[in-house]
């Protein structure tokens, strides 16, 4: 059976895409099936697998919308062992669309469960805000992963989030849980960002992935050449900590059983 994991956090530039685009593309490297699904209007995480997102002739928002089979909507990304429901502006409207029709919050759950014996992984990434397309994820999903840039102000959004996992545990999806929360943007040059992950860490004991994903040239630029990291420079800082964060995942859920 597939997890299926969303990657949330209302801010954006967080590095939800670029953690949703290279932890898929890590676990895929194990051979593990994965389904990368990309709910964001911005399709960063379509163009980041390398298609050219205005020149899709479907989307998600096609199987979200207006109920075409959502295996029609799965694309290759030239990958090994990944796929992708791919997205662009065309979701901008869904949200309202969504609004109107019955079951708005389940629409992806649905979508996702006719696919879900074909994939190891679901990997979900989310856009900047906590409206409707992020609650179908949340509503899809087993988990949430929460990115938080290592910065001063980082904790101040984490509460939002958290308060919004607590009501879909409340009503829509009581088995959701947090499938840790990631540092990212790491800089271990100066204090900053060592305190503000301590302050993390001992805030969330148990929480916070052991993996750190360190600020790295090589992950911002992987995207305008449409690659994953680990086919940008599989020798980058970069690449060697998705590929950790993939490990964790992995050997946590089989300690998990
Ligand atoms: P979000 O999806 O949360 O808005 P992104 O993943 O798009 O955030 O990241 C925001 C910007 O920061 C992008 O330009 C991305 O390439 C860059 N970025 C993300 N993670 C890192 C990192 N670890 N090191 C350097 N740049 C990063
Ligand atoms: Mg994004």
């Amino acid at each position: 059976m597939s997890r299926i994991i969303c990657i949330a956090n209302q801010k954006g530039g967080v590095g939800k895409t670029t953690t949703a685009v290279n932890l898929a593309a890590a676990l895929a490297a194990t051979e593990r099936p994965t389904l990368l699904v990309d709910i964001d209007p911005q399709g960063n995480a379509t163009s980041g697998v390398g298609l050219d997102k205005d020149g899709l002739s479907q989307t998600i928002y096609d199987a979200l919308i207006n109920g075409v089979d959502p295996r029609g909507v799965v694309m290759d990304t030239g990958q090994p062992f990944l796929h992708i429901i791919p997205s662009n502006a065309d979701l901008a409207g869904a949200e309202l669309e969504l609004a109107s029709l019955e079951g708005r919050e389940q629409k992806l759950r649905f979508l996702l469960a006719e696919l879900r014996d074909q994939y190891r992984y679901i990997i979900i990434d989310c856009p900047p805000s906590l409206n409707l397309l992020t609650i179908n994820a949340m509503t899809a999903a087993e988990s949430v992963l929460i990115p938080l840039q290592c910065e001063y102000y980082a904790m101040e959004g984490l509460s939002q989030i958290l308060h919004t996992i607590r009501l879909m545990q409340r009503g829509l999806n009581p088995f959701l849980k947090i499938e840790g929360i990631l540092l990212t943007m790491f800089d271990g040059r100066g204090n900053l960002g060592k305190e503000v992950a301590e302050e993390i860490r001992s805030n969330f004991p148990g929480q916070v992935f052991e993996t750190v994903i360190p600020r790295n040239i090589r992950l911002a630029e992987a995207p305008s050449h449409g690659k994953p990291i680990i086919y940008y420079d599989i020798n980058s800082r970069g690449a060697v900590a998705y590929l950790k964060l993939a490990r964790e995942i992995i050997q946590r859920e089989a300690a998990n059983g």
